[in-house]
């Protein structure tokens, strides 16, 4: 009996062995074991009822546990296959989750810059001034379109012109600034082919070793281009909507921009008429009171230039005032004011330049003037000026007064003989 039960617990063993693991040779091998059981009882002569209780026993355990495990195997199976039928339906449902959150971020991006289109549009269309338009673009470029680098060239008329300005903008940069025009001469080339070999028609955009570019036309005439450095070409379509609002905006404010140039130049010489350079004049003295600063006032009379009209007549008598104008702009800073007083007399005003500065100024013009032979029409003619000097605040702080004392110096010009430079000086 003792044997028996030792045979018994190493049975309990592999049955534990038989219950943990998977294999079914263990099962198997089980079974012969107790029939060896039922042998050995016989062997060892105990009670056959005793042996075959106990090899019933590991029968019935052996087939509980095979039945059990079965059970749970199939179970498990059924559970797994749900499980993994739910995981699937999970994921695709996370996939159509994910489509979702996609196409409402892209809605949401979309109709964000169609309302940012719609504000630029706004703001542009309340510019007066090619740059405020210039700005607008540059935030709008940067806040809503992907790109490296931009540039806008603006042509003088159309195409065939020259281009009179090129703004350039870069990501991230938040102010556009002025390029020379020489970097988009060939780019304009690049726009005449496609012209061409479209017969006329024009293209919305056209793309040009890796940069975009879309011609701004309007009324047939393409006055600018904007070229548009490795654009993202998702964004294409909704910037062309920007673009040819843009077109437009420019072509207003270029021709509000000349309604304004023409208001204050004058036709004949295309200098400055006397009443801008009069609200300047009055400014300026305002702004050098507060800064403390110096500036001075030339006033030019041509000489004799009664008895060139009645020489030449008033044809040639015009054409000779136009080229004594380009000589002032010539010979003067950006900075400086150069405008028509009225008749054959021109002032200049030169910011922050004392006497001495204005006088050397001021025989600078009167020596070019004298050695330039004028060609009007036909005739070859030669004319000098006289020049008076008045200086703020030296001479008076006030800047009428200032004009009228670079024309007592004009005249003391003229009284010395002409073609002469004089400082106005205090009597006495
Ligand atoms: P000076 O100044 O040396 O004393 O002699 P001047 O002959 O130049 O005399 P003044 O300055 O008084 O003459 C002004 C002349 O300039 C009168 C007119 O014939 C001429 N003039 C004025 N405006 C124009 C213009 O727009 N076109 C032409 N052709 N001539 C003008
Ligand atoms: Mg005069
Ligand atoms: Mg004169």
């Amino acid at each position: 009996m003792c044997k028996i039960t030792v045979l018994y617990i190493l049975f309990t063993g592999w049955l534990i062995l038989l219950y943990f693991s998977k294999k079914r040779f263990l099962y198997v091998f089980a079974v012969i074991c107790a029939s060896i059981i039922v042998l050995l009882s016989v062997l060892f002569k105990q009670s056959m009822l005793s042996g075959l209780m106990i090899a019933g026993m590991f029968f019935l355990a052996a087939a509980g546990i095979k039945g059990g495990r079965d059970l749970v195997e199939r179970y498990g199976e059924a559970i797994k296959q749900s499980g993994e039928s739910k995981r699937e339906e999970v994921g695709v449902l996370k996939q159509e989750n994910a489509q979702i959150i996609d196409t409402k971020e892209r809605l949401d991006r979309q109709s964000l810059t169609f309302s940012k289109i719609y504000e630029t549009i706004k703001m542009m269309s309340e510019a007066l001034k090619t740059e405020e338009i210039i700005g607008i673009l540059t935030a709008f470029l940067n806040n809503n379109i992907n790109f490296f680098e931009s540039s806008l060239a603006i042509f003088s008329g159309a195409l065939d012109g020259e281009i009179i300005k090129l703004y350039i903008m870069k990501k991230g940069d938040a102010n556009f600034k002025e390029g020379p025009s020489s970097d988009i001469e060939r780019r304009k080339e690049d726009l005449k082919d496609v012209i061409d070999t479209e017969k006329g028609q024009k293209n919305l955009s056209f793309v040009k070793e890796d940069i975009t570019v879309i011609p701004l036309v309007v009324e047939n005439k393409m006055t600018a281009a904007l070229f548009v450095e490795d654009l993202d070409h998702s964004q294409l379509e909704t910037f062309l909507i920007l673009t040819a609002h843009l077109a437009l905006e420019l072509k207003k404010v270029s021709f509000y921009e000349s309604v304004q140039r023409l208001s204050i130049t004058d036709g004949l010489t295309e200098i400055y008429l006397m009443r801008y350079f009069l609200d300047r004049l009055y400014e300026e003295t305002k702004r050098a009171a507060r800064l403390k600063l110096n500036f001075s006032l030339l006033m030019i009379d041509i000489d004799h230039f009664k008895k060139t009209n009645d020489k030449y007549g008033h044809m040639v008598g015009d054409a000779a005032l136009r080229e004594i104008a380009a000589i002032l702009k010539n010979n003067i800073r950006e900075i400086d004011l150069v405008a028509r007083y009225g008749g054959e007399e021109f002032t200049i005003f030169l910011p922050e330049t004392e006497r001495n500065g204005a006088l050397y100024v001021a025989e600078r013009i009167r020596k070019a003037i004298e050695a330039k032979t004028i060609k009007a029409y036909d005739e070859s003619l030669k004319l000098t000026v006289s020049i008076g000097v008045s200086m703020y605040p030296d001479d008076t702080k006030d800047p009428n007064e200032l004009i009228d004392r670079a024309d007592k110096a004009m005249y003391e010009s003229k009284r010395r003989g002409r073609n002469m430079v004089c400082a106005w000086q205090r009597k006495g």
